[in-house]
């Protein structure tokens, strides 16, 4: 396994590959790596020859009041995991070989960052694209790999992607979860013991939600209020939105029809989660 830490290294293994016919599929991460990533990696690997994983905790996504400082690292801890999962190369560079004096140019992409996340976290998406466009110049897939569990954060890669020309495919894979149902996530390592004895009741609640939907309702009202009796029910456990949006658009919907998404970020003490299921 190659750990790479320039971007005109990353650019030269990618080169090679590519002259000799090989694909390569990415794994953009910010590391602590758990299971949610890792079957992002080895997907990657299975319909890749070559496979690059990227670690950058990317300081132009959190905002002034956000968690970059504390937000968990484990370097050696995730080379392992990397090493077990037969990545081909990980890429790590570092803020300065991303941002050097001078960096001015961002990606924003409209519409789709709009709502949900993109209203609560100012800055958020426009951090997000920025750093994935630039991660995937540096590492130049044949496709890249990202978690459902950010559903907001897929639809605004794939809107860029497009909007771009972009020579590349965008994966989305399941959300992987604790056997309690809780979305495996870096942050989830913020959560006190009953904290994260409570912290099951975000899917418990999406998946109620889902049980109405799958027997008929299809008011976006009503499946919200859902989430939001669920989780008002936990008292550990703070909603910050429920809502129904278009799968593709993200568009909020009063009635649902085909290809809804019910996205839900909820705070556990200082921790923020989110989590969401397509309806
Ligand atoms: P992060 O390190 O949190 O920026 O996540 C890197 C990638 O892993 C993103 O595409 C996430 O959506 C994805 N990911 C994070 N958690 C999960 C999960 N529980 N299941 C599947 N993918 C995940």
């Amino acid at each position: 396994m190659k750990i790479i830490k320039s971007i005109s290294e990353m650019q030269a293994f990618s080169c090679e590959a590519r002259s000799t016919g090989e694909t390569i599929g990415f794994v953009p991460t910010m590391g602590y790596l758990h299971e949610g990533h890792m079957s992002l990696a080895r997907e990657a690997k299975a319909k890749n020859a070559k496979s690059v994983l990227s670690i950058f905790v990317n300081p132009t996504q959190f905002g002034p009041s956000e968690d970059f400082a504390a937000y968990p690292r484990d370097m050696d801890g995730d080379l392992e995991k990397c090493e077990k999962a037969r990545v081909d190369a990980v890429f790590v560079p570092d803020a300065g070989e991303m941002y050097p004096d001078g960096f001015s140019t961002h990606v924003d992409v409209a519409g789709v960052t709009d709502v949900m996340e993109g209203i609560r976290r100012p800055g958020h998406f426009r951090g997000v694209a920025t750093v994935v466009l630039k991660l995937f110049n540096a590492v130049m897939p044949d496709r890249a790999y990202f978690g459902q569990k950010d559903y907001q954060q897929t639809v605004v890669i794939r809107r860029m992607t497009r909007d771009l020309n972009l020579d590349m495919e965008v994966v989305v894979m399941p959300t992987v979860r604790d056997p309690d149902g809780l979305a495996m996530s870096s942050r989830n390592a913020y959560l006190s013991g009953p904290e994260r004895a409570a912290a099951p009741v975000i899917y418990k609640a999406l998946s109620e939600a889902g049980k109405l939907y799958n027997t008929g309702e299809r008011s976006a009202g009503v499946i919200a209020a859902k989430v939001r009796e669920v989780i008002g029910g936990e008292p550990m456990v703070n909603i910050e939105y429920a809502e129904v949006s278009d799968a593709e658009t993200l568009a909020p919907l009063r009635q649902i029809q085909t290809g809804a998404v019910l996205a839900v970020a909820a705070r556990i003490g200082k921790t923020r989660l989110i989590d969401n299921i397509l309806l």
